[in-house]
């Protein structure tokens, strides 16, 4: 072993912060590994959806990078512009890092302006600043048409947009105002959830007609007006609307030469390898398929559980061990329907021919478990 491996993780959210921890647990003084992230502050994202109910405040949910520093890793504040894998090298606004072994967590960029007017007449809860702002639209709302919508697929956390729509169901309640509001929720897909299969579409959308949510699938948002949006050729007028924005990979990912299929980085779906071979990429910025022609959805647990697996097979390399721990697919989701309780969706992403995931009814003790993983989270890791 050499003191001289230098392994810099791409990228401090969910699967860089575990990455980065991870390796330098396991190699301790025998690597450096350097984290960079352009932000101060790591905002926990599953915890929005509370923010924006009034459940949760900025400070609860969000951290500073310090705790890194504290356990040996060298956290570099600095924007990625460009990955050049051919020279095992890599691009900052404050200058050039090389490496031995590089890992890819750079997630996936919103891209409101794709849709003329999305960013200017809707709301959604996808990042700190903007679930801010439907929050105080969600204050200031009296009462009338509250349309949910996904823009566009692929996007982050397949229950999110569900649970957004749930969760407001809950608030409209709570504030007696549920008697004088419709909602309505419309996705592309045929289902919510398709990718975990009919069992799990079908129970979440019948929680969505428990709370009288319409809820039309094969929907596309075409155009956003003024107080309406656009769906599959009809004008749908609205008091709010929170539509869930397309998604792209970063721009420093796309012009990679890493990307594959729509510009997300192709890997080998149970080490996380791309091209060349020193090179991992894990989480959002990832694009995995399924045997049903899905891709893995884009969720904090899958970056979780790949950055576990990629820091073991590199503190293994690095310490002359070439064989391999493998990324099995498996994954739990919690979600949140409103009034303190929360449903489960588990299963084996990777099985055959069909991802067998079990859906796990709504109830007082998952919306518990979700606030310890919040707090795994906010707490222990960071
Ligand atoms: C509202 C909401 C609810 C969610 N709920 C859940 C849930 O309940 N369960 C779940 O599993 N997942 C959930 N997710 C999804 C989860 O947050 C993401 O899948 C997860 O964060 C992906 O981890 P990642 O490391 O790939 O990317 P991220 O966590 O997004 O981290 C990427 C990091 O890279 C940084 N970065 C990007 N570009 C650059 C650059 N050029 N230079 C430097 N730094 C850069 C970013 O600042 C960011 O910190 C939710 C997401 C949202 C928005």
């Amino acid at each position: 072993m050499t003191d001289s491996q230098r392994v810099l993780v791409l990228g401090g959210g969910i699967g860089g912060q575990v990455a980065a921890t991870r390796l330098k647990q396991k190699l301790g003084r025998d690597a450096r590994v350097t984290l960079v992230e352009r932000s101060e502050t790591f905002v926990f994202a599953p915890s929005l959806l509370w923010l924006m109910v009034g459940k949760r405040t900025p400070a609860t949910i969000s951290r500073n990078y310090s705790s890194f520093s504290r356990r040996g890793i060298e956290v570099v504040h600095a924007t990625v512009t460009a990955i050049d894998s051919a020279a095992s090298a890599v691009e900052t606004e404050t200058g050039r890092l090389e490496y031995d072994y590089l890992v890819i967590a750079l997630g996936a960029a919103l891209d409101p302006d794709r849709i003329p007017g999305l960013a200017e007449h809707t709301h959604h809860p996808y990042d700190l600043a903007s679930a801010e702002r439907l929050r105080d639209a969600l204050a200031g709302f009296q009462g009338g048409q509250v349309t949910v919508a996904i823009a566009s697929l692929p996007y982050k956390c397949p229950a999110a947009p569900y649970e957004t729509a749930m969760l407001i169901d809950g608030y409209l309640r709570r504030r007696g105002l549920r008697a004088k509001s419709r909602i309505e929720m419309y996705t592309p897909e045929p289902l919510p959830l398709p990718v975990a299969g009919p069992v799990a579409g079908h129970s979440v959308a019948a929680e969505l007609g428990r709370r009288d949510i319409s809820f039309h699938p094969r929907s596309q948002l075409e155009a956003v007006e003024p107080g309406a949006l656009r769906i599959s050729g009809e004008s749908i007028a609205h008091d709010l609307a929170v539509v869930i924005p397309p998604h792209r990979p970063p721009d420093v990912v796309a012009q990679s030469g890493l990307g594959g299929p729509g510009g997300w980085i192709a890997v080998d779906r149970s080490t996380l390898r791309a091209r060349p071979g020193n090179v991992y990429s894990i989480g959002d910025n990832t694009a995995i398929p399924l045997e049903n022609g899905m891709m893995l959805p884009k969720a904090g647990v899958f970056a979780h559980a790949e950055a576990e697996v990629v820091a073991e097979n590199i503190a293994r390399r690095i310490g002359g061990d070439l064989s391999e721990t493998a990324f099995d697919g498996h994954g739990t989701c919690f979600l949140e329907t409103g009034g303190g309780k929360a449903g489960l969706a588990r299963g084996d992403f990777y099985a055959s021919p069909l991802p067998d995931v079990s859906m796990y009814r709504p109830g007082r003790s998952w919306h518990a478990a979700k606030i310890g993983f919040e707090q795994y989270w906010l707490r222990r890791l960071l």
